[in-house]
């Protein structure tokens, strides 16, 4: 649970926002959104009352992960209402826009649009906003640690070097800017034969553990690679939510009570 640490002075752009929690990755495709989503499921289900904002202008993956789609409706012409799915409240400009429908918007725009689905949106009371970023070290990293006292970034990673690598530029970015890390996750970090049980290390091993330790950061935990996981997030029933006496959302909810 977020207690000891201090969130940051900043603009209050969001007043009933406890914590704002980022979770980042330095690669696309290692599993950040599936873990972002599954974090804050953890987090509900440990009694928080939890929202989670799709900060990936270009490419939103929370509408599917979480099954929900629409326009948000507004009350005061001026607001937008969150979606509700699984009992978070949720905002992805995937919402607003047709999924198959490419963004093809320079950094200024894809900025403002940030900032108005974070600031404009009625979040209400929340012990955790969850924000899912796009991969790297970009411009909505930096708009997003400059503009919001974010309470920390989780960073997601598979073992591998290559992946590690990139996720080492963006815990020096995160550092450089003044935003705590909560720690490092691995995932896809094994695989188990769904058939002989068999473990393999398709993308090596320890990886998360040593990051974690070079850096002197929590390492939260290791989800291996999953069919269900997989199956889970892209038919929007998320594995905290579809098999929750599950090992995998077991797993999940020790990073959330992690964090
Ligand atoms: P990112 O946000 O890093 O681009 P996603 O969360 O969108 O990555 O995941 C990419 C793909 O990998 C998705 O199809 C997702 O379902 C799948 N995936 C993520 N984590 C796992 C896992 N632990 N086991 C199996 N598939 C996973």
């Amino acid at each position: 649970r977020i207690k000891s640490h201090q969130v940051q002075q900043g603009v209050q752009l969001m007043e009933g926002v406890k914590n704002v929690v980022a979770v980042a990755s330095g690669k696309g495709g290692v599993g950040k959104s599936t873990t972002a989503v599954n974090l804050a499921l953890g987090l509900a289900a440990c009694g928080a009352k939890v929202g989670i904002l799709d900060a990936d202008i270009y490419g939103p993956s929370i509408p599917r992960m979480l099954g929900v789609s629409g326009k948000p409706t507004s009350k005061d012409g001026k607001t937008l209402e969150p979606k509700e799915a699984y009992g978070l409240k949720a905002m992805s400009i995937g919402f607003l826009i047709d999924e198959e429908t490419p963004m093809v918007w320079r950094g200024p725009m894809v900025m403002q649009a940030l900032e108005q689905l974070l600031g404009d949106t009625n979040w209400g009371e929340l012990d955790y906003l969850v924000v899912d970023l796009p991969p790297g070290t970009g411009d909505t990293q930096l708009t997003l640690s400059q503009k919001v006292p974010l309470t920390g970034a989780v960073i997601v990673s598979t073992p591998q070097d290559i992946a590690l690598l990139d996720a080492r530029r963006g815990f020096q970015m995160f550092e450089k800017v003044g935003v705590p890390s909560l720690g490092i996750v691995e995932n896809m970090s094994l695989f188990i034969c769904p058939s002989c049980g068999e473990e393999t290390d398709i993308f090596s091993h320890g990886g998360g553990q040593k990051f974690a330790d070079d850096y002197g950061v929590e390492f939260l935990g290791s989800i291996p690679l999953d069919a269900d996981i997989r199956e889970q997030a892209d038919t929007g029933h998320p594995t905290v939510v579809a098999g929750p006496d599950s090992r995998q959302a077991e797993i999940y909810r020790t990073i959330a009570n992690a964090v």
